[in-house]
């Protein structure tokens, strides 16, 4: 599997990245996991406009949906006339409404649907394509997903938004690739069920035997050297901060 960083600040865009999205590639097939603010120009360095063949959106905040917006121009309104087929959408409850509501005027209450073929996700264990996926509901205040993907033997298992989950340690059970939250500053933030600081993105790396550990999601207005040193003392693999435009072989 190829992981691709295509933005990863949390909540709102930094002047070096766009919000939550990851290209994640196995046999010539693209899933996207999330396509928050800024991602869709984001997403051009690194294929085609056209060349995705699936979508997840872990949760409907706008970090991580709302340039499903832009995307449905490009795939509804193409340039030569035509109009793209519908590739799968994976989300909550409601992701189609969401966005119809969200672009405010599609030509019809089902427009979305003539590009997009919505899929309502439940924490269950499903194809999407090449790769096996399992989905698990974490701790955020929507309903969100935290997300593991398989292929060849290997996994990469990704948070979405969450604080102290259960259910993502278990999702994360000896994962090779731990893409994890950790929005919150140890000791500075502290609302439960909302974002994981350092600290606890290290700890749940540990308690969950990840073999790698990448942090995410760190707003603009964190440091995140204080959240990497927080993850790094409490879980003794490799760990390193997500950046834009970094790809990893997992
Ligand atoms: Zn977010
Ligand atoms: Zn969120």
């Amino acid at each position: 599997m190829k992981l691709t960083v295509v933005g990863c600040s949390g909540s709102f865009p930094s002047a070096e990245s766009a919000c939550s999205s990851y290209l994640v590639e196995a046999d010539g097939f693209r899933l996207l996991l999330d396509m928050g603010n800024g991602a869709l120009g984001e997403l051009q360095r690194h294929c085609g406009l056209y060349d995705l063949d699936a979508i997840f959106l872990s949760h409907l905040h706008a970090d991580h949906c709302i340039d499903m917006c832009a995307y449905f121009v490009a795939r509804y309104y193409r340039h030569d006339g035509g109009r793209c087929a519908p590739i799968p959408v994976y989300g909550p409850e409601g992701t189609e409404h969401r966005l119809t509501t969200a672009y405010a005027d599609t030509p019809s209450a089902s427009s979305m649907s003539e590009v997009f073929d919505f899929h309502t996700v439940k924490p269950s264990t499903f194809d999407v394509g090449p790769f096996t996926v399992h989905t698990e509901r974490v701790a955020h205040p929507v309903e969100a997903y935290g997300i593991r993907v398989e292929h060849g033997g290997r996994s990469l298992t990704y948070s979405g938004d969450t604080g102290l989950s259960p259910a993502l340690e278990e999702l994360a059970r000896d994962t090779d690739f731990f893409l994890c939250e950790a929005a919150f500053t140890h000791g500075k933030e502290n609302i439960p069920d909302l974002h994981l600081n350092g600290r606890e993105a290290g700890e749940t790396a540990s308690r969950a035997g990840a073999r790698r550990l990448v942090l995410t999601h760190i707003p603009p207005w964190t440091d995140p050297q204080i959240n990497l040193a927080d993850a790094r003392a409490a879980y003794d693999g490799p760990v390193e901060l997500a950046a834009p435009r970094v790809t990893y072989e997992i």
